[in-house]
């Protein structure tokens, strides 16, 4: 997530330190990588995970109300109908589960406003009941420890989004907010999308998912993955199908309903790219967007390959950017900030997309990588002043430990405060200063390519570090995660 409108790198006229080679303890903030297949890197030791959806499932030490680590969600499929003059979703979600022990109910985060029209399990129908916030299925029969299920679910209703717990001007809430004309869209980290499907909303469960959207003629349904032309679903609609191949946290799903119009264009190595723009923000923002595929060869150039099948970015009438996985959903901006917003999202691909943090304790695995990349890029490509920026941060960093806590260990009522950003950023600083670029970048890229797919979180960070780099560089993570005071 980046919020918009808050200028974080400064800029300047000139690069100060450009051409001057910087000695490995003061390294530059930019650049690096001219040639990526120069770079120390490494095979990856193990092969990449199967990518059927399976996940090890734990509880949020920060948000334990949501996300159930009773059961694992393989894959869900949404099938979703959006009347926009009755401000009405009628929808059908299909969960193929796995119970990760003997289970007599199925807890799901939903919201309480659905009404639920239909309940099954394997085909039986499941009484359905709320318990907390949480909608519960008792079905028919106990389930059995590793045998999936299929649960379904029918219900509709008219959404509203949660409050989010944190205090950014940008975030004034998460899950599904309808407009006044009657379009929708979604934004919902760390949780929210209990508030359109019930689901385990919490990042260490990953699935699959298939997304059928049936919305009015002129109307469209953008989602995750790879989108199917839209086909006539009878009275005036059309269905707009989404296949996402690659599994995706809930924080990470993205549904918006507009009157889109489509624009195509092709990433590195022929990767299909989409935008999904309103005709009157088209204007304003085709610029920026057409610069997707130049920064996504950026970020291939020192992170290595691009880890989705597709991309795409989807403009909504909000005031933020999430990085929700392979379709950017991005507040209808323009002018300075907009660049350096769509690079910092689509750093997150790598970084919290593909990498995904175990629970909301390791934000700071997405957001320091995120907010690291997106100052190098300021400096590369748009004149950014990366000494006075870190200086900056360096600046920021001991207000913000002060009210939200250190980045380690944040208050759960200030989520995604600058404090998850700016801390950790100067962190990846300090380690490429002590490693020097070629290592400190061959690490960037195999942190990302070594984990593709996976869910990570600090100890399996400073493991990993440490191993790869054969030095003991941990308690320079610790401290950046955990001191009171900026180190
Ligand atoms: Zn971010």
């Amino acid at each position: 997530m980046r919020r918009l409108r808050t200028v974080v790198v400064a800029a300047a006229v000139a690069v100060t330190l450009a051409g001057c080679p910087a000695p490995p303890s003061r390294p530059r903030a930019g650049s690096a990588p001219v040639d990526p297949t120069a770079l120390p890197t490494r095979p990856a030791p193990s092969p990449p995970p199967a990518l059927d959806g399976r996940s090890t499932p734990v509880a949020d030490p920060v948000y334990p109300d949501y996300g159930n680590p009773a059961i694992d969600v393989l894959r869900y499929q949404l099938d979703l109908t959006w009347d926009p003059a009755a401000r009405m979703l009628t929808g059908s979600a299909t969960l193929t589960l796995r119970p990760v022990r003997p289970l007599a109910e199925i807890a799901l985060d939903f919201a309480a406003g659905y009404t639920v029209d239909r309940a099954t399990v394997d085909g039986t129908a499941a009484p359905a009941g709320r318990a907390g916030g949480d909608l519960v299925l008792r079905p028919a029969r106990p389930l059995v420890m590793d045998q999936p299920v299929t649960a379904v679910v029918a219900y509709h209703g008219r959404p509203s989004p949660a409050a989010f717990p944190g205090n950014r001007a940008d975030v004034p809430a998460v899950g599904m907010t309808v407009t006044n004309d009657g379009a929708l869209w979604t934004m919902q980290e760390p949780y929210g999308a209990f508030t359109w499907y019930p689901c385990s909303d919490q990042p260490s469960d990953e699935a699959l998912y298939d997304f059928a959207v049936t919305v009015p003629a002129g109307w469209s349904g953008v989602a995750n993955g790879a989108p199917a032309p839209p086909v006539d679903a009878g009275g005036g609609r059309r269905t707009f199908r989404w296949h996402a191949a690659e599994p995706i946290a809930t924080y990470l799903v993205t549904l918006s309903v507009d009157r889109f119009e489509r624009l195509d264009d092709v990433g590195p190595h022929g990767l299909p790219v989409t935008y999904w723009v309103r005709p009157a923000d088209a204007d304003r923002m085709l610029p920026t967007l057409r610069q997707t595929p130049a920064m996504l060869t950026w970020l291939e150039a020192r992170l290595g390959r691009y880890p989705f099948s597709t991309a795409g970015i989807v403009i909504v009438p909000g005031d933020s950017g999430m990085e929700t996985q392979t379709m950017v959903t991005l507040g209808a901006i323009s002018g300075p900030d907009a660049v350096p917003v769509v690079l910092h999202e689509l750093a997150h691909h790598w970084f919290g997309d593909a990498v995904t943090p175990r629970t909301w304790r390791d934000v700071w695995l997405n957001e320091g990588f995120a907010t690291y990349l997106q100052l190098m890029y300021t400096v590369d490509r748009l004149g950014g002043n990366g000494e006075a920026t870190l200086r900056n941060w360096r600046t920021q960093d001991a207000g913000l430990r002060r009210q939200y806590g250190p980045p380690g260990n944040y208050r759960p009522d200030a989520f995604a405060a600058r404090n998850v950003y700016l801390g950790p950023a100067l962190m990846l600083h300090e380690l490429r200063g002590v490693l020097g670029d070629p290592a400190f970048f061959a690490m960037l890229h195999d942190w990302a390519q070594h984990h593709v797919n996976t869910q990570q979180d600090r100890e399996s960070f400073t493991t990993w570090l440490d191993a790869y780099t054969g030095r003991k560089l941990s308690p320079i993570v610790d401290k950046w995660l955990d001191s009171p005071t900026t180190p």
